[in-house]
């Protein structure tokens, strides 16, 4: 058993030890821990920065491989445009620094992911996504050890069903990202892209759309999640968690105008386009698109708020508690044990789902505990 307990290489900061704990620093290191893994048949776990991952108390009957792998590769895209690089990235790499990285050198894409925690290698596997930008707009592709095939392979970003916080990983593809790939363009002025989320506009001052400098973005975007305790900070117990608990549930229209007025919802499918026709013609059949019921997306946050679970509130007793600075994070508020955790999680969901019938999916990987 290693003596490492999880919960020291976890932001949420629990679970304890896994049997064998293999921290690979170099791509070589990586594949052959994993094939060596993959040979023994034991169970095994990839772990970068641990921000999206719960374990259990009783810690990992298997191997932990802690991806360690460092750098960072730029090169021109000459075929696209002469501001186009390609960006290759080791898997171990900070997510953060890499952002903090690409606005020094004046590259545009991700500076609105600023301040998320935890490593590149694993900002496919969700898809990961904030004010207004996300992955899968810069990401090209993947280089991946598969745990089948054992062999390596890049795969192109259009094969990996990126969704909002999935992709083929979270529906079961198994393997290792060894690197990653972005495209990143610069115009040549240290310009943001245009901003696409509200809050971000209205922290900045400007009108959505607007530029302005990817350092101003970044100033602004940490600022904004550390008033939500979302940049990690080991002062803050409010920041010991794993980000959003639950994901945002997408369900039907119909379904939607059952919620009161004032819960916030956002379109996911389009509307159709309007369709003119003679005077008189006959009205084709319709695509089976516009027959498809219409999705909209639910803000989590606001059916924990609406189903009576308050910032701040724990279960008397337990030292996990809903964040005091934003209701969709449950946090560590110090010493709290996995199963407090997923307790005050699973009474979330049953508030959640006796007030709207809605049940909320966690976003974290769960190892060993079930909500
Ligand atoms: C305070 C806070 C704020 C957050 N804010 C956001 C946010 O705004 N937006 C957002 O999308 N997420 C957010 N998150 C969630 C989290 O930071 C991201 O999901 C991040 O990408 C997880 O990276 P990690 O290295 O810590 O992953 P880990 O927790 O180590 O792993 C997550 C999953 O990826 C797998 N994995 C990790 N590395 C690899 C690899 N190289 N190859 C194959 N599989 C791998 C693991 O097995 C596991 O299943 C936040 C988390 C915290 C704690």
């Amino acid at each position: 058993m290693s003596t490492v307990p999880l919960s020291t290489l976890t932001t949420m900061q629990v679970g304890g030890p896994a049997r064998e704990l293999i921290t690979a620093t170099t791509r070589e290191q990586l594949i052959e821990a994993a094939l060596n893994t993959w040979d023994s048949n034991e169970p095994w776990l990839i772990l970068g920065g641990g921000s999206n991952t719960i374990v259990a108390d009783n810690g990992f009957d298997g191997t932990v491989i802690h991806v360690c792998t460092q750098g960072i590769e730029r090169q021109q895209d000459i075929s696209r445009s002469p501001n186009h690089s390609i960006v290759r990235v080791a898997a171990g790499m900070n997510w953060d620094e890499l952002v903090a990285w690409s606005i020094s050198e004046g590259l545009v894409g991700i500076e609105a992911l600023s301040g998320i925690p935890g490593s590149t290698g694993a900002a496919p596997i969700q898809n990961i996504g904030a004010y207004g930008q996300e992955l899968s707009t810069v990401l090209r592709a993947v280089e991946f050890l598969d745990r089948y095939t054992q062999e390596i392979t890049w795969i192109p970003a259009s094969e990996l069903a990126l969704g909002y916080r999935d992709s083929v990983f979270k529906q079961g593809k198994e393997g290792v990202i060894l690197t990653v790939e972005l495209g990143l363009s610069s115009y040549g002025n240290n310009q943001s892209a245009p901003i696409a989320f509200p809050q971000l506009a209205s922290a900045l001052g400007v009108e959505l759309g607007a530029q302005v400098s990817l350092e101003q973005v970044r100033r602004s975007v940490l600022a904004l999640r550390s008033s939500k305790g979302m940049v990690l900070n080991p002062a803050d117990p409010d920041t010991a968690s794993a980000g959003s608990f639950f994901m945002n549930p997408i369900v039907t229209e119909n379904f939607a105008r059952n919620l009161p007025e004032d819960a916030p919802r956002f379109p996911v499918t389009p509307d159709p386009q309007d369709r003119v026709l003679p005077l008189g013609a006959e009205v084709p059949d319709l695509p089976s698109k516009f027959s498809q019921p219409r999705l909209v997306k639910l803000s989590a946050a606001w059916l924990i708020e609406n189903a009576g679970v308050h910032k701040g509130y724990r279960i008397p007793g337990s030292n996990a508690a809903i964040s005091t600075k934003h209701t969709l994070a449950i946090t560590n508020q110090g010493g709290a044990t996995a199963a407090e955790v997923v307790g005050l999680a699973t009474y979330v969901q049953a508030m959640v789902q006796s007030h709207f019938g809605i049940i909320l999916r966690p976003e974290p990987n769960l190892i060993g505990v079930e909500i």
